[in-house]
């Protein structure tokens, strides 16, 4: 990595944000900004336009005449993919730039952020790009004199809200299949995390989207995001977020125009490790990674461990011993493991359960505080709490923060049980040399993702998404096209 470039990049003042609506940067229609903040060190980065109702409305406006008049959604297939994949170059050959942006904007940690933000997402747009001409429609078994077809059509204008830890991959993994279907968009940042969108947006005007298809609207969540949420005009909105804010969208959608809705709402990813694991030593360092990595701050992290009882000490003490080594602190060198929370009040959150577990009685094997504090910024150690029980509220809610639960078990049904008792159904991890119980607990776990023997580094060409309360429909592969493409069936007398 260029560490002179980062350091120069660093310290290059951010200038105030605008939305993005119809294809020019505007403020907010009363004028409003927010401050961004930089988790680093806790100062103010930039403003940010605090959207309003009607720069909500604009913009869904604006997605809607550019749907309607069909200057993206009637364009020839190749030509949406040649312009696609022009926008992936334009993201890949600025990578670092966006990484670094992205990184004083939320705090992840600068060597994966590189490769998971705008590599990740230039990646993204150009599967979803080289697909998209490769869609057909089908013709039916119908009888006689009659001919079925079903056509696939752009779904029309969508709504994506996203949320903060990976601002680039999330967003590219609804931006990318919905503009390849020939949606156009009307995209909502975290609060914390836009201004690496807004870049990519105006870096899709560069390539050639036509202005008004990419919306992007800054601001508060329950006035911009509520109100696409609440509109007439949005056909499909997608989400990653919290379950709270998911059971919100569902409402307003059944208020509104029963618009469709997908929500990845996160989860408490049980990490089950059996005593037959094939390597032990490299089970503890993946899980750590599977935890602590960002932070905690991932949707699939293995926030919960559940070790078999025979090497539940040795276990923990490894992993532990990986969690403690982890370098934390600031963002940008190279040489950090885990970054900062994304703000204060994530922070805040994450410490909130470690008290109470201690006040529990729970042991902290390791980690538990705040670190660095004198730096201004947000940061937390890796922390293991052992002897958690089910029905804490460590073992049930989503803390997204470095605190990982651990709680042992001694049969593999008391593992399904622990594991499945959750509200949550994201993601799993098995560790077991026996190919039989691999399989039987791939089956048995409720769970969109079950990974055995190791933990994430799935790639694009599988879906992800949830079941239970982690929420309905999928991003990535090319079921993520399900949600962008309406059928239309045509019956027709010969
Ligand atoms: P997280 O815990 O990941 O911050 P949130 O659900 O609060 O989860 O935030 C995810 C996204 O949802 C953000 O873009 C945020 O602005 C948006 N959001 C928050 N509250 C609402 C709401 N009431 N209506 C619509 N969007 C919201």
């Amino acid at each position: 990595m260029d560490l002179s470039r980062i350091a120069a990049l660093r310290a290059t003042p951010v200038p105030p944000a605008l939305h993005l609506i119809d294809g020019a940067s505007c403020p907010a229609s009363d004028g409003g900004t927010m401050t961004a903040r930089s988790p680093i060190d806790g100062s103010a980065l930039t403003t940010l336009a605090r959207g309003t109702v009607a720069d909500a409305d604009a913009a869904v406006a604006a997605a809607r005449r550019a749907f309607d008049d069909g200057r993206w959604s009637g364009l020839a297939p190749a030509e949406r993919k040649r312009i696609l994949l022009r926008w992936a170059d334009l993201i890949e050959a600025r990578a670092l730039d966006l990484a670094v942006l992205g990184v004083r904007e939320n705090g992840t940690e600068i060597a994966m952020a590189l490769k998971a933000e705008p590599l990740s997402a230039a990646a993204t747009i150009r599967y979803y790009a080289e697909a998209l001409d490769k869609i057909t429609g089908e013709i039916a078994a119908t009888p006689p004199g009659t001919l079925g077809l079903v056509h696939r059509e752009p779904a029309g204008v969508v709504a994506a809200i996203v949320p903060w830890n990976f601002p680039l991959m999330i967003g590219a993994w609804k931006l990318g299949p919905a503009l390849a279907a020939g949606c156009s968009v009307v995209l909502k940042p975290a609060e914390t995390a836009a201004l690496t969108l807004l870049r990519i947006a105006e870096l899709a005007l560069e390539a050639g989207l036509p202005p008004g298809v990419l919306n992007v609207v800054t601001g508060e969540g329950p006035v911009v995001g509520a109100a696409l949420a609440a509109s007439m005009d949005v056909d499909v909105l997608v989400f990653t977020g919290s379950g709270a804010t998911g059971r919100k969208l569902l409402e307003a959608a059944a208020r509104s125009n029963l618009k469709r809705v997908y929500l990845e709402l996160g989860g408490k990813s049980p990490n089950i490790v059996f005593a037959d694991a094939p390597d032990l030593d490299e089970a503890a360092q993946v899980s750590a990674a599977g935890i602590f990595r960002n932070a905690g701050q991932v949707c699939i992290a293995g926030s919960r461990l559940l070790v078999e009882r025979s090497v539940h000490d040795a276990f923990v003490e490894k992993l532990a011993a990986h969690a403690a080594a982890l370098r934390v602190g600031d963002p940008l060198d190279p040489a950090t493991g885990a970054g900062a929370l994304n703000s204060e009040a994530q922070l805040a959150r994450s410490l909130g359960f470690v008290d109470e577990a201690r006040a529990q009685g729970r042991r902290i094997v390791t980690g538990g505080d705040r670190i660095l504090a004198e730096t201004g910024g947000y940061y937390m150690a890796p922390t293991v709490v052992a002897d958690v029980r089910p029905d804490d509220r460590l073992a049930r809610e989503e803390v997204f923060g470095p605190v990982l639960a651990v709680t042992p078990f001694d049969t593999e049904d008391e593992a399904i049980a622990l594991a499945n008792g959750t509200d949550y159904g994201l993601a799993a991890a098995v560790w077991t040399g026996n190919l039989g119980r691999a399989h039987r607990m791939v089956r048995r776990l409720r769970a969109g993702l079950v990974h055995v023997n190791t933990y994430g580094g799935s790639d694009l060409t599988v879906p992800l998404g949830g079941v239970k309360q982690s929420g309905n429909g999928h991003d990535k592969s090319l079921h993520a096209f399900d949600k962008y493409l309406d059928l239309k069936t045509a019956w027709i007398k010969l």
